[in-house]
């Protein structure tokens, strides 16, 4: 396995002398160390990436098609291997990495098919003096920057539509699980990527690292996920040469359960919303509002349900909670439960971390949370499930919508219309009706308000990775 730093093709030691231990949240022991990217490798690498993106953006469309196929087929090919190893550096239950092989897989196939459609236009100036035309040629060199909770998703989100519309990239993934990136970065050489096109660069030094590539002339465009709090020091630093931006953001997700709503659907969908990837994705149900008639049915039912999750090492059988990431992750969780706790939520399941080794927490459902507890302000990324009953329709969306955050939401209803104009209601770039998973390579994921920036996936998540250019003429 490559632990070394990708740079035009070659693995290569970091300037930083120091490697980065990556561990296994589910025991705590170093799996590897991985080379560490100083300000002078994030130089070297957008150089080779410029020179790189030159001869790529001149390829036809169906060659690059081509390559982003054989990427899809190699992912496909490897996801065994793959997701053995997002589960031993990210934690998460064996089959959720195997699935989270094939949704970062799936952007290369799709945007292999994005490549021969990117659509210009031609059209007459009102005036009739002359021809419009509209092309969209490539952006150039795109800084990457992904989180650990999707180490190879969060990814291959942005790498796909970058290399499909003719970019170079430089890539920082999350110091804490650098190796799924790494290893995919080998395999797409191995599909026929061109050497410099994609470069990969764990660092220590996120913050010197950023800075220093942003600065290069060559770098046109930053294309980040991670956290709120993380995302607007990136925006300022881009500001600076205003670059293009696409940011995927943090979420803070409402789950709506009407009277009506099928309850068993609504659990089932919660459970997924709530517990897939062990529970620390960004589209978690952070917050679900009961109305009052099925409130204490839900939250039994919805107890219940998480009382059947085994909690463990997610390479172990029957496991569908793996660890959470880190020590610091157990504690932001537990001071979320206690804080609801103590203001008068009842524990109707769970509520404390389990003793290591390993970083682990209770499956937790909490009833009767009030409205304004600080658990429904901040994204618990942890298998902690707020109950909040509601009685009036309206203020409910009030207190849904009343969050800088904009990802995600779910509505549970039979009654499909009062579902529609509710989703409508809600300030949320996606809204999961009577569904509780919503991603898709071919629909567009992104958030409204402080969740984000654009949008990946989709038709339009190739044109996020392109210029406009117009053409005035006549003939
Ligand atoms: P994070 O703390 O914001 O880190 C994300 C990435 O930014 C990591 O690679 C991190 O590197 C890097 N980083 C941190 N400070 C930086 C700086 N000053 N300059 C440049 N890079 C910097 O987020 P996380 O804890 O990894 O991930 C969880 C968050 O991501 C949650 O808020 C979640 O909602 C969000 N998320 C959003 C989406 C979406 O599509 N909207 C998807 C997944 C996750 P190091 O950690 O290695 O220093
Ligand atoms: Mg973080």
């Amino acid at each position: 396995m490559q632990t070394q730093l990708l740079i035009g093709g070659q693995w290569r030691d970091g300037g930083n002398a120091e490697r980065i231990p990556v561990l296994n949240p589910a025991t705590g022991e170093e799996l590897a160390t991985v080379a560490n990217a100083n300000e002078a490798d994030a130089v070297e690498a957008v150089a080779i990436a410029d020179e790189a993106q030159k001869k790529w953006a001149a390829t036809a469309p169906r060659e690059r098609s081509e390559v982003l196929r054989s990427c899809w087929q190699i992912l496909v090919d490897h996801t065994d291997e793959l997701g053995e190893l997002i589960t031993a550096e990210h934690g998460k239950p064996i089959a959720d990495a195997k699935g989270e092989i094939s949704y970062a897989a799936e952007f290369f196939r799709w945007n292999a098919e994005e490549a021969v459609r990117i659509r210009g236009s031609i059209g007459d100036a009102p005036s009739g003096a002359n021809k419009i035309i509209v092309h969209h040629p490539p952006i150039g060199v795109v800084a990457i920057v992904t989180p650990w909770n999707f180490p190879a998703a969060m990814l291959t989100r942005k790498l796909a539509p970058a290399l499909a519309a003719g970019n170079a990239v430089v890539i920082k993934p999350a110091a804490l699980t650098p190796l799924t990136a790494l290893r995919v970065g080998e395999l797409l050489e191995e599909a026929g990527v061109p050497a410099g096109l994609v470069n990969i660069m764990p660092t220590s030094g996120s913050g010197a690292w950023f800075d220093a590539t942003v600065e290069e002339k060559a770098v046109r465009m930053v294309s980040f996920t991670g956290s709120t709090e993380v995302g607007r020091v990136l925006l300022k630093r881009s500001a600076d040469r205003v670059l293009k931006t696409v940011m995927e953001l943090g979420g803070n997700a409402p789950f709506i359960v009407f009277d009506d709503a099928d309850l068993d659907a609504a659990v089932e969908g919660a459970m997924v919303a709530k517990m897939r990837h062990s529970a620390e994705t960004c589209t978690a149900a952070n917050r679900f509002y009961a109305e009052a008639g099925v409130a204490d049915a839900f939250t039994e039912k919805l107890a219940a349900a998480m009382a059947e999750v085994k909690v463990g090492n997610g390479m172990d059988a029957g496991v569908s909670c793996g660890p959470m990431i880190d020590a610091a992750a157990i504690e932001s969780i537990d001071g979320l439960v206690k804080a609801a706790v103590g203001a008068g939520a009842t524990t109707a399941l769970g509520g404390s971390p389990v003793d290591g080794p390993g970083f682990f927490y209770e499956p937790t459902v909490l009833g009767n949370v009030a409205a304004d507890s600080p658990i429904t302000g901040e994204e618990i990324f942890g298998p902690v499930a707020p109950v909040i009953p509601f009685t009036d329709t309206d203020a409910m969306i009030e207190q849904a919508n009343d969050t800088e955050m904009g990802l995600a939401a779910y509505v549970y209803t039979t009654d499909i219309g009062r579902g529609l104009a509710v989703s409508e209601r809600l300030e949320s770039g996606m809204v999961g009706l009577n569904r509780g998973a919503m991603s898709d390579p071919a629909a567009p994921f992104g958030g409204m308000k402080q969740s984000g920036l654009g949008r990946e996936g989709a038709s339009e998540g190739i044109y996020e990775f392109c210029e406009t250019q117009y053409i005035a003429t006549s003939w």
